[in-house]
């Protein structure tokens, strides 16, 4: 078996979580290639090493000393280098770096230091190979991840290699220059480095147990999904879900090979089985909720709409030409609503409502904001009949007005919209009935 593991940056913080990973490491000879973030927070209102990175890229720029920023920095690497008791000198690099930072070698650059170090010093600790991610990860000169000449490279170059540490997050365009991935992207190099090898799985250790039923700011102590599809994560996330960088999903997806989430902390821990496709029943009707504050609802009304043929075309036409992306059309016999974000939408509002008449002569045009979109998602609901009216009367016991329905085709989710100050009080009402009745 081939495993490919990837750190998160918390689990990277301290000498002491540098330990605990090597001990997940060393525990399966299958853990065989490792991308390691770069340290993250040690504690609540610690800084994570790519910010300070970032600051200080940008002290530079504005022509500062940089000499203290740059020392605290090296001293956060220190402080695990000293804890782990390794005999690894990372003054050169140091020196490097200030001068590159002077010479203004690019935010990218600056930022990729944090992974780039760290994969160093973990190389070292685990008495792994290091491979420079620059070398292996391409991007395009106009910026944009080269999928294709990665994997070729990638392949070629871990073909004979039996473990190898690559650093996460950035990789270099043609000329050489480092680019990086947008935050959280180590997540993605793991998904590449996994495709390339085809490993049996891509674990992605991080501080949860997994992916969580709901959002545990709004849920106390959230149980963990066991197994989740692709697509219900797709879901999940785009309503807010955080778990995994978005574009880690497409690497290893399209070679069908699973993503476990596990926790560094509590590596007995079952975590979260990321798969295509399972005939495993989920253990409760729903997977997941998740959702979003911050939207607008448009409401137009006309009598006799129903009669008027592209009469939605022209009205979406509307929010094309003002360059406004809609989440939901909601619609009746003589009314049709369009829902989107209201930060987004807010400025061009009177262009939109003037553009609305122009385009459909309506009767009125009502706008009501504050709206959250809530998403249940769950591949069981296809199977099961009352989610619906389950999801509603727990809303109405809860005192919930529901503002709009709607059902995706694939009966794999329900997104309800409510008023923002009712967002919370949904989401647990909807919690409690799929999962602590369940339980119960
Ligand atoms: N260190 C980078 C960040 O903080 C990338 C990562 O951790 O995945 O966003």
């Amino acid at each position: 078996m081939k495993k490919v593991v990837k750190f998160g940056g918390s689990s990277l913080a301290s000498a002491s979580q540098m330990q605990k990973v090597k001990q997940i490491i060393t525990s399966d000879p299958d853990r065989r290639y490792v991308i390691p973030s770069a340290p993250g927070r040690r504690y609540s209102d610690d800084a994570k090493v790519t910010d300070m990175l970032y600051q200080c890229y940008d002290a530079a720029a504005a022509g500062e000393d940089i000499t203290d920023r740059i020392g605290r920095i090296q001293s956060r690497f220190r402080e695990i280098i000293d804890g782990l008791n390794l005999d690894l000198d990372l003054s050169d690099e140091f020196a490097l770096i200030k001068d590159h930072f002077m010479r203004q070698a690019g935010r990218d650059y600056a930022a990729s230091r944090g992974e780039y170090l760290n994969g160093k010093v973990l190389a070292a600790y685990l008495g792994f190979r290091f491979i420079d991610a620059a070398e292996v990860i391409c991007f395009t000169e106009s910026g944009s991840f080269d999928s294709e000449k990665t994997h070729e490279i990638l392949r070629e170059r871990l073909k004979n290699m039996e473990q190898a540490v690559i650093p996460g997050f950035y990789g270099a365009m043609p000329d050489g220059s480092i680019k990086t991935f947008s935050r959280g992207g180590s997540d993605v190099t793991g998904s590449i480095v996994a495709r390339a090898v085809r490993a049996d799985v891509y674990e992605n250790w991080t501080d949860v147990s997994g992916v969580l039923v709901a959002d545990p700011r709004i849920v106390s102590n959230p149980e963990v999904v066991e197994t989740i599809t692709y697509r219900e994560l797709r879901e999940l996330s785009y309503m807010g879900a955080t778990v995994l960088h978005e574009d880690a999903i497409f690497p290893v997806r399209s070679e069908g090979i699973p993503i476990h989430i596990l926790n560094t902390n509590h590596p007995e821990d079952k975590g979260t089985l990321i798969v295509e496709s399972t005939c495993r029943s989920p253990r409760y009707v729903i997977t997941g909720i998740a959702g979003k504050k911050g939207f607008c609802s448009i409401n137009i009304e006309k009598d006799m709409m129903n009669s008027e043929i592209g009469f939605g075309r022209r009205v979406l036409q509307v929010f094309e030409d003002n360059e406004i992306s809609f989440e939901h059309t909601p619609s009746g016999i003589d009314t049709f609503s369009v829902l989107v974000h209201q930060d987004e939408f807010m400025e061009k509002e009177q262009s939109v409502i003037s553009g609305l008449h122009r385009a459909v002569h309506p009767d009125t045009i009502d706008l009501e904001g504050d709206l959250a979109l809530i998403a249940v998602v769950g591949r069981g609901m296809k199977a099961k009949k009352g989610t619906a009216g389950l999801i509603f009367s727990a809303l109405a016991h809860a005192r919930v007005n529901i503002k709009m329905i709607d059902q995706g085709s694939s009966e794999l989710n329900i997104i309800i919209g409510v008023r923002n100050e009712d967002f919370e009080a949904a989401i647990k009402a909807i919690y409690d009935i799929f999962v602590v009745a369940e339980m119960e």
